[in-house]
């Protein structure tokens, strides 16, 4: 209906971002989607949620020969997380970059780890680094019946 809507679509890419279980006890649940919830992206899912061992294994499945993938396991499924799933232009790279490097001191004063975090262990945040992952992970986080799509009143006043 709205024609930049239509025009945008073909661009439109999915994210899976979450809140690790450090920025849930950090209280910075509400910090961590504001960012994104500013820049303006759709929010299509959000939960909190007790992660079991199974799902962050198949998650971080690529990492599993890494000499952290233990530790990082324990780190993920130590408390509750928050899982969201973002929709937008190019939201995966710029989701990435709104997060910043996965050390956080290497992380850009501004982005998420930058500002909040001061180690690679404890980063607080997770982010999709492709398209691809981003569809895979949002599937495998949430059902189907958890998402939404909606048009945010917004919209005409994001793209022109
Ligand atoms: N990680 C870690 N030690 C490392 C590298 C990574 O504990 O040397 C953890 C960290 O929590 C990171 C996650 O494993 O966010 C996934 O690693 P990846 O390289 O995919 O970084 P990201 O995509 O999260 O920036
Ligand atoms: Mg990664």
């Amino acid at each position: 209906f709205l024609p930049h809507l239509v025009a945008a679509m073909e661009e439109v890419e999915e994210t899976y971002i979450m809140v690790k279980p450090d920025g849930v006890q950090r209280g910075l649940v509400g910090e961590i989607i504001s960012r994104f919830e500013k820049k303006g992206f759709l929010l299509k899912g959000l939960k909190l949620f007790q992660c079991p061992k199974e799902l962050a294994e198949e998650h971080y499945k690529d990492l599993k020969d890494k000499p952290f993938f233990p530790k990082l396991i324990d780190y993920i499924t130590s408390g509750p997380v928050v899982c969201m799933a973002w929709e937008g232009v190019g939201v995966v790279a710029s989701a990435r970059k709104l997060i910043g490097a996965t050390n956080p001191f290497q992380a850009e004063p501004g982005t998420i780890r930058g500002d909040l975090a001061v180690q690679t262990g404890r980063n607080v945040v997770h982010g999709s680094d492709s398209p691809e992952n981003g569809k895979r992970e949002i599937a495998l986080w949430f059902k189907e019946g958890e998402l939404c799509s909606w048009v945010p009143v917004q919209a005409p006043w994001l793209r022109e």
